[in-house]
């Protein structure tokens, strides 16, 4: 447990009993908020406080529009169309911005806007848990957990034992009537119980250096469009043919854009994903020879490599629709294609790599059920890493043409389903999205949310190092569970309300898998004057520390069920600013970078922004300053201008003549939900997706590093 401040700040406000009661309202709100401070939209619409800036787009690549394959246009969406508008027609597009670069409007002053002031309580009454302490060493408790039969605390150093044997709670009061041998008594401030050893567990027996790791990669059509790479580049994967016909396709006389040198060569999204894998493949068989390889391909069928020691096996036709058929059949294929580790299988895999054509459509949906399936043969802490760039159409998962709300549902839920099954599993599954193409992120973002995946976007020519990065984070327990106790005066702040209960002194949150570079924060606050008021047992001007206590439940890569308890015992303050003395920054930034991107799941997103405005201000003048505005400004001009989008989606008031033509989008908008469109609800954008994942994981160092 990293505490924000040493010292738990508990507001003087709310810890005068006698307090009077008929102030009004405004002494209600500051009781909800205590705090002065709240933002106006107009302060929202800009997070560096600059004149509005366009979206950092990726840049749209040159050569795409010489693509010779069959790839079908497409525009972005609705993104795509309502982008032209803008750009089109509101002054704030600079001439000298990108083609794709749209401008971030102000909310405020678009019509409909209903102007509202944002407050939110911002101290540091924070919590940071790094999931990597898992990993350590601790004390081991002998015999089980005694646990409070009241609030669900448990038995801890901190704890007093009467001559009695009566243990009155230190989170409750509550006695409770305990038999405890004095070899049992907790020795350490953290421990650990181990509640199932690796037999009784259903989980296979694991040690993280033999995993398996599936590519699933796309190799569909569009992935022969090429780009200019500057200066000699390995080309192993260059196909003089493809360059051929790739210069007919184009005006056929001019291969090189002006001023470019013949040092150029144009590489195809398919030869970098090649170079890319072999490259790791390399990797792996000299860093981590015992684990197990596999690539499966998907294009108009999906193709299983497996470890490549065997002829490829082939899924097309009605297979492709067949969940359970391609689940099954997956992981019985698994003892077959997949029997070898890397070191073993390397020159066969790299000799399957290099006859990979790129051709058809998209069957992404049965490539990854095929590729999990095999994954979750594997042991504990295996891996799936997607690479595509384009939509799912082909099969199970297909995306494409939904026409409603049910039907976009029913695809989301497909996805869903893979990603609990692979959580249930401890299989983490990892996507990376190739740039200047819509992946409809939205969809897939379950999949690596539920899984502890990341979600990437990567120029083809990057892809290395995004493969390097994504094996590089361990998955060290899966089917975590996080408990958080607090002092029953005490609550969680901006928590899911199905996760807390005990009178709000519980949060629990299902985690799942692990990784070493994870990193959770919660908030905590005192709770209202009304509900201290009838604690009769309870008076914080009499006490000096208060506990606090993580339960975090877990499978370690050994199999064992285990708990982790860690209890502290924290000192308090009444002053908001004595707290802030002590202030530990790095937790506070990556809660704030976190609860935004929380917000911004629920369709949030003016309260997300009120949020990363709210902690941006609190934090001026520390160090983790310029760190925490960098780190939050993508996920908060990603979300400006979807709600930009969504605004558009809305009927157009009269009187707003400066954009015009957004007819075929009809149907009722909804900005801070989901809008619709034509009764099909406005998805995410890719960067907003994007931008999500990474917030959530965002974490110390990764904060850091930026
Ligand atoms: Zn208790």
């Amino acid at each position: 447990m990293d505490f924000a401040s040493s010292k738990a700040y508990i507001s003087k406000r709310k810890i005068q009993k006698a307090a009077p009661k008929a102030e009004g309202e405004l002494s209600e709100i500051q009781e909800k908020c205590d705090s002065d401070n709240s933002l106006s939209d107009a302060e929202l619409d800009q997070f560096d406080g600059k004149e509005s800036k366009p979206m950092e787009d990726v840049e749209e690549m040159k050569h795409d529009k010489k693509a010779s394959c069959e790839e079908k246009p497409r525009g972005g969406g609705l993104f795509g169309a309502i982008k032209s508008v803008f750009s089109g027609s509101k002054p704030e597009a600079k001439p000298e911005a990108k083609p794709n670069a749209i401008p971030l409007v102000p909310l405020a002053k678009l019509p409909g806007h209903q102007a509202k002031r944002h407050r939110q309580e911002v101290d540091t009454n924070i919590i940071g848990f790094k999931l990597s302490v898992l990993k350590d060493k601790t004390e081991i408790a002998t015999g089980d957990a005694i646990v409070c039969d009241k609030c669900k605390a448990m038995f801890n150093i901190y704890s007093i034992l009467t001559k009695e044997q009566v243990w009155v709670c230190e989170f409750c009061n509550h006695p409770n009537k305990v038999v405890i041998e004095e070899e049992e008594m907790p020795k350490s401030d953290s421990l650990t119980y181990v509640l199932e050893s690796a037999q009784q567990s259903m989980m296979k027996k694991g040690g993280g250096e033999d995993i398996t790791v599936m590519f699933c990669i796309d190799v569909s059509g569009s992935m022969c469009v090429t780009q200019p790479v500057q200066g000699a580049m390995n080309l192993k994967y260059n196909k003089v043919k493809k360059m051929q016909d790739l210069m007919k396709f184009s005006d056929g006389s001019y291969q090189y854009m002006s001023g470019e040198s013949a040092s150029l060569a144009y590489i195809s999204r398919m030869q970098c994903v090649q170079t890319a894998i072999e490259s790791q493949l390399k990797e792996l068989a000299f860093g981590a020879p015992k684990r197990k390889v596999g690539i499966v391909t998907f294009s108009n069928e999906v193709t299983l490599l497996g470890d490549g020691r065997l002829p490829p096996k082939t899924f097309a036709g009605d297979k492709l629709n067949d969940y359970e058929g391609l689940i099954e059949t997956a992981q019985k294929d698994a003892e077959i294609y997949m029997t070898k580790s890397i070191e073993e299988t390397k020159d066969d895999l790299i000799k399957r790599l290099e006859q990979i054509e790129e051709s058809g459509q998209t069957a992404l949906g049965p490539g990854l059920t095929v590729a999990l399936g095999i994954a979750l043969k594997g042991n504990p802490g295996s891996r799936v890493i997607l690479c595509t760039d384009g939509l799912a159409n082909v099969g199970l998962g297909s995306v494409e043409n939904l026409k409603n709300a049910k039907e976009v549902e029913t695809i989301k839920s497909f996805y869903t389903k893979l990603g609990e099954l692979a959580k249930e599993r401890g299989v983490s599954v990892s996507i990376i999205s190739i740039v200047s193409s819509d992946c409809n992120l939205e969809m897939l973002s379950p999949l690596a949310d539920l899984t502890e995946g990341d979600i990437i976007k990567v120029n083809p020519i990057n892809l290395s190092n995004d493969f390097a990065t994504i094996l590089s984070e361990n998955i060290i327990a899966t089917n975590v569970e996080l408990r958080v106790k607090l002092h029953k005066g005490l609550t969680f702040r901006n928590e899911d309300q199905a996760h807390v209960s005990q009178d709000g002194s519980l949060l629990i949150r299902p985690i799942g898998n692990a990784t070493d570079e994870q990193e959770l924060t919660i908030e905590y606050k005192i709770k209202d004057s009304k509900e201290l008021d009838k604690m009769t047992d309870v008076d914080f001007t009499k006490l000096d520390r208060i506990p606090f206590q993580t339960q975090i439940s877990y499978i370690n890569l050994e199999g064992m069920k285990c708990v982790r308890l860690v209890t502290k015992n924290q000192s308090i303050t009444f002053e908001k600013e004595e707290a802030k003395k002590e202030a530990d920054y790095k937790v506070i930034s990556v809660n704030a970078v976190q609860q935004t991107a929380k917000l911004a799941r629920k369709g949030k997103l003016r309260d997300a922004q009120a949020n990363a405005m709210h902690w941006k201000n609190m934090m001026k003048g520390s160090e983790e300053y310029a760190n925490y505005v960098g780190n939050s400004e993508p996920l908060y001009n990603a979300m400006q201008h979807q709600q930009q989008v969504m605004y558009m989606a809305q009927p157009v008031p009269s009187g707003f003549g400066g954009v015009g033509g957004v007819g075929g989008v009809g149907g009722v908008g909804g900005v801070g939900g989901v809008g619709r469109v034509g009764g099909v609800p406005v998805q995410y954008h890719d960067d907003v997706v994007y931008n999500m994942n990474q917030a959530t994981r965002m974490n110390q160092r990764k904060m850091a590093k930026k």
